[in-house]
């Protein structure tokens, strides 16, 4: 494994990306440029692809889904592939963690570790392409005999955000590619450049052309066109919860695409007067302000027993005093810049917000002045009531509101008091607690006396708005297949006609 020094630098010139169809590689006419969003500098060029290129890439799938070049082929053989990106994915792994860190601004150790997390996901996938299996029915009585066949659902389309590039795109691709699909992808136009290195590292791999096919371009434009395709047979879309909702009208008004979506989340971390108050300060610093709190599973909310609220958030406020802002490319920093200028206004829109409300900061609520890029300081408000805004809608940054509670069935009220359901953290040493709280609260996933934990064994996916579907592991696999029934009459057919 590589490391991180020297301390990298910026590019000299802007790096020119071209969109990959087909194992080949397309110069853009237009153009998009990407300033880092903690240097301001312009670091790469993403093309523009027009609805031409939208529809070659699908043609391109398509072909390689039909003629079985790559779903034909055994589980091990897919495998093998999976588990030779995996490798490459080891050697590039310092470049995809800078270009990753340069383009959305978090900090490259943060962003190494991430790599590290998308290595372990092609092995699973890797896995996953050897265990996927159907099933048998031997109960129908001896003269017929049930199979039950999983077979990959054909063409899918990919629309991954801009907070987690290259993890939320490896927690999907090598899961689509374990069952036998293949793929259109579209990231984020901002973020670009790791869905891009991808291709390289995959053909390198040995995947057949035409199984994993990137287009890039803008949201509004090329992804709203890849939700209306009527050639992708699957749509999994992970972004914000209006997208979302345009991609179910998309689905339905053009050849009903399954989905899986991944939305948004205001996740509560919900802390017990019995709990390790030292351990969950901690977690609940790094909740609110990892990735800068653009992270679906933010801990947003902190749910605490009143009997401990004040010196909880007084330990808490301490914490996030020595939190360190910086340089994305600085190897010390904790927490980078915000990643689009749109999303920077909206944070600071919210804790404006919050103060009109009538919320206190007990911590941050400023920008951190660098000299260059936009950072803003992880914030705790205290005095938070429910009704607020900071308290029921998504910021997605590292803002966090703090509520107190008296009774467990306060608690798990609360928890449930909002339209998402994407994750929450719980915090106490009574084990009553943390079942009744963990069955009752309403979130695909729950970390007990931990926070962010966990590996791509273990699926992801929401609740209520947060979304439909679950991505990763074994369960993430099975959602890119379709199940077909089998009956096969062993015995002499019982005729109709006499
Ligand atoms: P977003 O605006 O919904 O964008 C997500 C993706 O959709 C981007 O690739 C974007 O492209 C594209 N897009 C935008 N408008 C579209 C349209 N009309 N049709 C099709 N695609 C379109 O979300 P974001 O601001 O990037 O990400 C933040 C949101 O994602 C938050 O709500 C967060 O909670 C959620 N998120 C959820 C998960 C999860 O696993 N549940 C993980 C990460 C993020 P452009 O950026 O190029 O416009």
């Amino acid at each position: 494994m590589d490391t991180l020094r020297p301390f990298p630098k910026l590019p000299a010139t802007p790096r020119e990306f071209g969109f990959y169809i087909d194992g080949a590689w397309h110069a853009g006419r237009e153009m998009f440029e990407r300033a880092s969003p903690g240097h301001g500098v312009a670091v790469s060029r993403i093309p523009r692809c027009t609805s031409d290129d939208l529809n070659a890439a699908v043609v391109a799938a398509r072909n390689a889904f039909e003629d079985r070049r790559w779903a034909g082929i055994s589980g091990a053989a897919r495998a093998a592939v999976l588990l030779r990106a995996a490798e490459i994915l080891k050697r590039r792994r310092s470049e995809i963690a800078y270009w990753e860190s340069l383009e959305n601004g978090k900090p490259i150790s943060q962003a190494m570790g991430e790599i590290d997390h998308s290595i372990a996901c092609f092995e699973i996938g890797a896995g996953a392409a050897r265990m996927l299996h159907g099933d048998s029915f031997n109960s129908l009585g001896d003269d017929l005999f049930g199979m039950v066949l999983r077979e990959p659902i054909g063409v899918v389309g990919l629309i991954t955000p801009w907070n987690f590039p290259f993890l939320i795109l490896c927690e999907r691709v090598p899961f689509i590619l374990a069952s036998g699909c293949t793929l259109v992808v579209k990231p984020s136009e901002v973020t670009s450049a790791t869905t891009l290195l991808l291709a390289e590292v995959l053909e390198e791999a040995g995947l057949p052309k035409g199984v994993y096919n990137v287009i890039t371009g803008s949201g509004r434009s090329i992804g709203q066109a890849l939700t209306e395709h009527p050639d992708v047979d699957m749509l999994s879309f992970t972004g914000s919860t209006a997208v979302g909702r345009s991609c179910v009208h998309a689905s339905a008004d053009s050849n009903f695409k399954k989905l899986g979506l991944e939305l948004g989340g205001k996740n509560p971390i919900i802390v017990f007067a019995d709990a390790d108050l030292e351990d969950a300060a901690d977690a609940a610093a790094f909740g609110i302000s990892f990735n800068t709190g653009q992270c679906c599973v933010s801990s947003s909310r902190l749910i605490v027993e009143r009997s401990v609220a004040a010196e909880f958030e007084a330990l808490l406020a301490a914490k996030m005093a020595k939190i360190r802002v910086g340089d994305p490319l600085d190897p010390d920093t904790q927490v980078g810049a915000i990643t689009t200028d749109a999303q920077n206004q909206v944070i600071l829109g919210y804790i404006a917000k919050g103060q009109a409300e009538g919320a206190k900061i007990a911590i941050g609520g400023t920008v951190k002045d660098l000299g260059h890029g936009q950072y803003i300081q992880p914030t705790l408000f205290t005095g938070v009531t429910p009704e607020m805004a900071i308290a029921r809608d998504e910021i997605f940054g590292p803002v966090l509101c703090s509520m107190p509670f008296d009774t467990v069935e306060e608690a798990i009220a609360l928890a449930n008091d909002t339209v998402y359901g994407l994750a929450a953290s719980l915090w106490t040493k009574s084990i009553d607690k943390a079942l009744t709280v963990t069955r009752r609260v309403r979130a695909g996933r729950f970390w007990v006396n931990c926070i962010m934990a966990g590996g791509p064994e273990m699926p992801l996916g929401g609740f209520k708005q947060s979304g439909w579907g679950r991505e990763a592991g074994k369960y993430g696999v099975e959602e890119y297949t379709q199940i077909k029934s089998v009956h096969i009459e062993t015995g002499k057919r019982n005729h109709w006609i006499a």
